[in-house]
């Protein structure tokens, strides 16, 4: 049996109005239902506006995962009674949806393919007191979502994960998602099946599911993608071994113990009953908008990790770290434009710059390319040794001051002087008799213990190749 899975994902548009009004769609935090007008109130007579900027941004997203864009498409109503949606209906895309027919490269090297992207307004939420009240509040209500549905591709929990997290760089680096899972502004619903190893020679797309589909929801973070799935996956199989049979249904994932449970019935034989908002003219995109749209997309994921593979030859970790976020990506080419010295520079952002950053619990490293590249200069001309580069950066990543200023002020260049480091091993081998002595004697060995005597005492200015080279030529003229 192999394992199929696609996956149905909803992220939340960063537009500053909502989907068909002008109410703020910032409403994370907000008090319940301040942010909320008659229109994504429901109230009768109320009319829907479309939100241009929530288009322009779901182009994006199709565009992105190289999705074609017929000249039409059609805004419906899916028709369903529940108290988070004031209408009664939700307005979506049905059978004439934005986009069609993209796919998704995977850092694996895998291809995704994508059936389609469409645009809709989100529900309200539902607050269960302990007290058994329920609480609605509809500033989510008409806050503009994008859906993306994968075709069952995916051939395993680990896989999907992957794509998941392939997604969400994609739409941070577009800048139209802020990605964030816990707080519910990307969402993920999958289906999961068992199909027979081969896959049947005369199969319709549809009948990829040779298997029974089962839906699972409520996965709000990646290693729950990944977990609900494992867990479906072994349960599916357990069932089918023991010669039982699955039935089709939608299940949801449980954090605390780590399982799926059947849905109630809610959404077992639901009808919809689809049909075209006869508030909304079609939209039309003709080709200057999507052109225009297409000439917008910045280098994404996917296109930077080859092109950095080629033209820095770095590997493929210092690759994945350094491309996750698009202004840390950029952050990188900076530096190497000033110091061209790739694998130097990642490793410096690697071990210290974004050590730096994730103490600030920011995402602008406030640290100037050509500070870090000048640090990086001083360190490969000898100026200051890697001990001191980490304090000047640091220092400069906290105050802004440039680092020859930082070095200067406080006297961080690294002693060059031969006679003045000279001086300083003579002092130290003449504090350090018994040192001296076991040397002598053959313990070679401390002249580890020497060398950093000579650090203390130069507070880590001293070269410490040099320095060893110089005890062990003054220790053999003793
Ligand atoms: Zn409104």
């Amino acid at each position: 049996m192999r394992t199929v899975i696609g996956l149905e994902v909803h992220a939340q548009l960063l537009t500053q109005t909502k989907l068909f009004c002008s109410c703020s769609a910032d409403y994370f935090g907000a008090p319940p239902n301040t942010h909320t007008c008659p229109v994504c109130l429901g109230m009768p007579g109320a009319l829907p506006v479309l939100n241009e900027r929530a288009v322009e941004y779901a182009l994006k997203a199709a565009l992105a995962l190289h999705c074609e864009i017929p000249r039409r498409s059609l805004f419906a109503r899916k028709n369903y009674f529940y108290p988070d949606l004031p209408k009664g209906y939700q307005i979506s895309q049905y059978d004439e949806p934005l986009a069609v027919r993209g796919y998704l490269d995977l850092p694996t090297g895998k291809r995704v393919r994508i059936r389609r992207v469409h645009l809709e307004e989100d529900a309200g939420k539902l607050l269960h007191t302990e007290d058994g009240v329920t609480l609605v509040d509809l500033n989510r209500a008409g806050v503009p979502l994008i859906e993306i549905v994968s075709e069952p591709d995916l051939s395993s929990p680990k896989e999907a994960r992957l794509y998941m997290e392939e997604l969400r760089r994609v739409l941070r680096y577009l800048g139209i998602c802020s990605g964030d899972m816990e707080e519910g502004s990307l969402r993920c619903d999958a289906n999961i099946s068992l199909a027979p190893a081969e896959p049947a020679k005369t199969s319709r797309p549809d009948e990829v599911w040779l298997g029974t589909k089962i839906e699972i929801k409520n996965m709000n973070s990646f290693r729950a993608i990944e977990e609900a799935l494992k867990f479906e996956e072994h349960r599916q199989r357990e069932v089918l071994a023991r010669g039982g049979t699955l039935i089709q249904e939608t299940r949801l994932w449980n954090e605390k113990t780590e399982q799926t449970e059947p849905m109630r019935g809610k959404e077992e034989s639901e009808d919809y009953r689809y049909f075209p908002d006869p508030d909304l003219v079609p939209l039309e995109i003709d080709d200057a908008w999507r052109e225009r749209v297409k000439k917008s997309l910045p280098e994404l994921p996917a296109q930077k990790r080859v092109r950095w593979a080629h033209e820095y030859k770095l590997p493929e970790y210092d690759i994945a770290v350094l491309t996750e976020e698009r202004p840390i990506a950029e952050y990188f080419e900076s530096v190497v434009k000033l110091y061209n010295n790739p694998k130097d520079v990642s490793n410096w952002m690697m071990s210290e710059v974004l050590k730096l950053l994730k103490e600030t619990q920011t995402t602008e490293i406030p640290l100037k390319p050509e500070h870090c590249a000048r640090v990086l200069q001083m360190v490969s001309s000898g100026q200051i040794n890697r001990t001191v580069a980490k304090e000047v950066l640091e220092e400069s990543f906290k105050t802004g001051k440039a680092p020859d200023e930082i070095v200067q002020e406080k006297g961080l260049s690294q002693i060059s002087d031969e006679s003045a480091l000279a001086e300083i091993v003579m002092k130290v081998l003449a504090e350090n008799p018994k040192a001296v002595a076991d040397f002598k004697s053959g313990k070679e060995a401390v002249i580890s213990f020497l060398q950093g005597q000579v650090m203390k005492v130069t507070g880590g200015k001293a070269d410490p190749k040099r320095t060893r080279d110089m005890l062990l030529r003054k220790l053999r003229e003793l």
